[in-house]
């Protein structure tokens, strides 16, 4: 504003009065300040384009970065840990830790942390200055050894489910020396973060990286087992390997933090549907809006300095979400890489005046979130063992490798829906939306072939997947995929992997992962311990095979299903064939620790008693305290917004009722406007009330009581909240509103 129209505006007393009223009736937030970003300030954010070559992996500590910078006897003798897994001696680790603070420093990092990932499900940092005083009074840069292997954060701040009394603070941090260390750059600064697994002082796993790590190893010992029988000699390690595709939202920062719903809980607890969502189905692999896309090139500009080998992006089907998938990687790497990405595609949605939504439901009535985890295991030698090649009924290994699968998912359904339960994923599961909370398995036409052979009889062939002929010689005929898609199922095989579906965008892939490996390895025992009985019999090897299978599948095939898992027939189905249906996730954990679960963790080592019921404990506590912050925001938000936009609104409408009627008008149509938002008022006091009785009560003592509380309680006493909101909503005028729309929110970009 010039000087000049600042003065007319301030000697104008009509004016300024003017103004005020005008703040005063609009809304407090500005939808075009929300779009005009897009236009002015785009320009100045968008940097340089790209180089990947030059920049992937510039701000992660690569083994061979460290082999140039190590003696070569050092650089032998930690090879024999980073490979083999055999412990580090200090004097290795000294000179490892002198070549890292270089490495950092001349990278400009002043700070080191042990990142960590408490069972808090994110991650964890405490930073420490490089610099230490000296005797002379000045200070050097140093960092030893020992602060490389271990720091030692106070545990008490952190979930423990039990696992520590508060004053048994301490906690320890190891260095994890097979995920490379990495540098996270911010304006402020830089740091030098040490990959660590995080335990309590009597060595119990606080942590999410520690289970997923010994899961791997269970996985390695027992499919060892299984080359032997099979007579593979070549093979000398056996992995488990992971790529995830990243669901997520955008939207506006001007809209965020007018809604103290995003801010609370990173979902919305009031919104009518717009009258344009999803239904054009124009949104998905659409074209993508230049600010968004701006924001996803940073977001992979920093991932690939970070060595994540990001390879997707798209539109998802919601309007405003968005997914990214990287390749897969080792289970360890991909899990410190999943939640790197996570933690970016926040920093860097905030350049670009967006916040980035990674619930799995921000919005009702529109599509939801997940984090398709894709798993695989593959051998040292190069191979995929999930890997069918041209001819499945032929390979053997891949027959064994898939069977097992099969059982483990038949087997454990229940711990498997367990792997993907939270209060946010209840929004997707077993909800309107799929996948259904029945944990079933996709195999496709051709697999399903092959199996049922296998059952009957032998199987004798694979249906070939030919060529696609598209009805024009124009465009080259294309090879069918013979393992078609099915996007209703919650475990489906794609080709040469399992994609776990009903995972949660907001979770860590390292319990989800933890679980599908020890179940692997469970099933996988068993399996051996059959085919080692059958060939002790004399039989040869083909027919020990063909026996093992068949017995494992007789029952375990019920839980392949190839059909749509979203509808009622297979609800129905489902029951008859016996698969359990956990609907929710109070359902899912009260089976969480039977007896034989937590035997089955504690035989193959990934978690003990203690720890597994540690993790049981914060689940339960995670699901209760979500839903009372969520119950606790509806209420304020009710009370202290809508009822009072509402009432405004009222008065307002009273006033021209009042002033028609004095001169003599007919002022129905007011009349009918103040009946409808009077009657919702009535009844938004009147559940209100209900919800601010249930928030007050805890519902008993013990966790489980508290959560049964939510379930039954307070989720209902919400909802009601809600749908009358929702329903004033769509009466009280769009200038008193207090809350931006979903029209807002998933539009404006
Ligand atoms: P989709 O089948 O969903 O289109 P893509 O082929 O794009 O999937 O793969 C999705 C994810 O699965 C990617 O992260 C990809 O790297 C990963 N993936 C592919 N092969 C494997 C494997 N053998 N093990 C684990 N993940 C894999
Ligand atoms: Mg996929």
């Amino acid at each position: 504003m010039s000087k000049n129209q600042k003065d007319l505006l301030l000697n104008n007393p009509q004016l300024i009065k003017f103004a005020i009223e005008m703040s005063k009736a609009y809304r407090r937030y500005d939808t075009l300040a929300a779009a005009r970003f897009t236009s002015n300030e785009l320009q100045d954010k968008v940097g340089e384009p790209i180089n990947i070559l030059a920049i992937f992996g510039d701000n992660t500590l690569h083994p061979e970065t460290l082999k140039s910078r190590l003696p070569k006897n050092i650089w032998k003798e930690f090879k024999k840990t980073l490979y083999d897994g055999e412990p580090l001696s200090l004097t290795v680790a000294d000179a490892v830790a002198l070549v890292m603070k270089d490495w950092a420093t001349e990278k400009g990092a002043t700070h080191f942390t042990h990142w960590f990932q408490p069972l808090t499900g994110s991650t964890a940092e405490k930073h420490d200055s490089f610099i230490t005083p000296n005797q002379g009074g000045g200070a050097v840069a140093e960092f030893s050894g020992k602060d490389l292997i271990q720091g030692e954060p106070d545990a008490s701040s952190f979930p423990s489910g039990g696992l520590r009394a508060t004053f048994e603070a301490r906690g320890y941090t190891a260095w994890d020396p097979s995920s490379p260390a990495f540098i996270v750059e911010s304006p402020a600064g830089a740091v030098l973060c040490i990959p660590t697994a995080f335990a309590s002082w009597k060595g119990e796993a606080l942590d999410t990286k520690t289970p997923l790590l010994r899961s791997d190893h269970a996985i390695d010992k027992i499919a060892m087992k299984t080359m032997e029988l099979f007579g593979e000699t070549e093979v000398k390690k056996v992995f488990s390997t992971v790529g995830f595709e990243q669901e997520y939202f955008l939207v506006d920062e001007e809209f965020y933090y007018r809604r103290p719903d995003l801010i609370t809980s990173g979902r919305t607890l009031f919104g009518t549907k717009p009258p344009r969502g999803q239904e054009l189905e124009d949104h998905y692999f659409g074209s993508i809006p230049d600010r968004v896309l701006a924001c996803m090139i940073d977001v992979e500009k920093e991932l690939y300095k970070l060595g994540v080998p990001v390879k997707t992006r798209h539109n998802e089907v919601a309007p405003a979400q968005y997914e990214i998938a990287p390749i897969y990687e080792t289970v360890n790497i991909a899990a410190d890489h999943q939640q790197l990405t996570m933690s970016v595609l926040q920093k860097s949605a905030r350049k670009f005046g967006f916040v980035c939504l990674l619930h799995e439901k921000p919005f009702a009535g529109v599509n939801g979130s997940g984090k398709h985890s894709n798993w695989s295991l593959a051998t040292d030698t190069g191979i995929n063992l999930f890997e069918p090649t041209d001819n499945p009924h032929e390979n053997k290994m891949f027959l064994f490798f898939a069977t097992a699968v099969i059982k483990a998912v038949y087997d454990h359904q229940d711990l498997l829906r367990v792997a993907c339960a939270s209060a946010g994923n209840d929004h997707r599961l077993g909800a309107n939306e799929a996948p259904p909370a029945i944990m079933s398995i996709f195999l496709g036409e051709q697999l399903d072939d092959v199996f049922q052979q296998l059952i009957t009889d032998k199987p004798k062939s694979s249906k070939q997947s030919g060529l696609l002929g598209l009805g024009t010689n124009v465009i080259p005929h294309i090879s069918k995929h013979a393992g078609d898609r099915n996007r209703t199922s919650p475990f489906a095989f794609t080709g040469n992997k399992f994609e776990f579906r009903a995972v949660g965008s907001n979770f860590s892939v390292s319990m989800p992962v933890t679980i599908l490996n020890t179940i692997m390895a469970a099933s996988l025992t068993e399996l051996n311990a059959s085919l080692e009985a059958e060939l002790k019999t004399g039989k040869d090897f083909d027919e020990a095979l063909l026996a093992v299978l068949k017995s494992a599948l007789v029952d375990s095939y019920k839980v392949v299903f190839n059909g749509d898992g979203y509808s009622q027939e297979w609800q129905d189905e489902a029951a008859k064939r016996g698969l359990l249906n956990r609907k929710n996730t109070l359902e899912a954990l009260r089976y969480m620790v039977t007896d034989k679960n937590v035997k089955l963790f504690e035989r193959l080592a990934v978690l003990n008693h203690d720890e597994y019921h540690a993790r049981y404990e914060i689940m339960l506590e995670q699901y209760f305290k979500t839903i009372n912050i969520e119950a606790e925001t509806t209420q304020t938000i009710a009370k202290t917004m809508i009822l009072p936009a509402a009432v405004r609104f009222f008065n307002e409408v009273a006033a021209v009722a009042d002033r028609g009627s004095s001169l003599g008008l007919k002022t129905t149509g007011a009349s009918h406007i103040l009946g409808e938002v009077n009657d919702l008022v009535n009844d938004l006091v009147v559940k209100l009330d209900a919800l601010v009785k249930v928030n007050a009560d805890l519902g008993g003592d013990s966790i489980s009581e508290k959560c049964d509380h939510m379930y039954t309680n307070v989720i209902p006493a919400m909802n009601e909240v809600r749908s009358v909101a929702d329903r004033l909503e769509k009466v009280v005028a769009d200038d008193y509103w207090p809350l931006p729309t979903y029209r807002e929110m998933l539009f404006v970009k």
